[in-house]
């Protein structure tokens, strides 16, 4: 169970209202200062925990296999620079990245989007180990917001 699961459930009937695909455009929680030509950073409106953000492929892909050779390049280097920003910001070196393909994996959105989420000893508490419960305090407002500030300095030398 999540706090914010609720939210989750209706985000699909929310964001696609007009059946449009939510990952094939841009919105307000895109962290241009990471997205590249063929990949957009998004901070997850709904987090699994705090500065979660979202890998979206450009395209809409459901696949693995459709990915282009020019994609994968750039996603290497789009996923090694979230992870720089992230772990400056949430000060660690540990990440879960993940991803869900196909309808039984978990997947709500059939558009490509790897979970990137920085974790800390301190994520890990009495309430996840036991109840599989975690708090977020961090919006995907205000994780944008500390992404756009580090991108904007450029003090990472970010590679694109
Ligand atoms: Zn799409």
């Amino acid at each position: 169970m999540r706090i914010l699961d609720k939210k989750r459930a209706t985000y699909k009937k929310v964001y696609t209202d007009d059946d449009s695909c939510v990952f094939c455009r841009k919105d307000e929680h895109e962290c241009d200062g990471l997205s590249g030509r063929y990949w957009r950073v998004m901070a997850n409106k709904f987090p699994y925990m705090d500065g979660n953000v979202m890998i979206v492929s450009k395209r809409h892909v459901g696949k693995v296999e459709e990915i282009t050779k020019k994609e994968w390049e750039e996603f290497g280097k789009i996923l090694s620079n979230t992870q720089k920003v992230l772990g400056e910001i949430f000060k660690t070196n540990s990440f879960n990245v993940g991803l869900n393909v196909g309808p039984e994996s978990g997947a709500s959105i059939e558009h490509l989007h790897w979970q990137v989420i920085p974790r800390k000893f301190k994520n890990i508490t009495v309430m996840n180990t036991f109840a599989d419960l975690y708090l977020v305090a961090v919006s995907a407002e205000e994780t944008k917001k500390m992404i756009d500030a580090i991108t904007k300095k450029s003090k990472l030398n970010l590679k694109k």
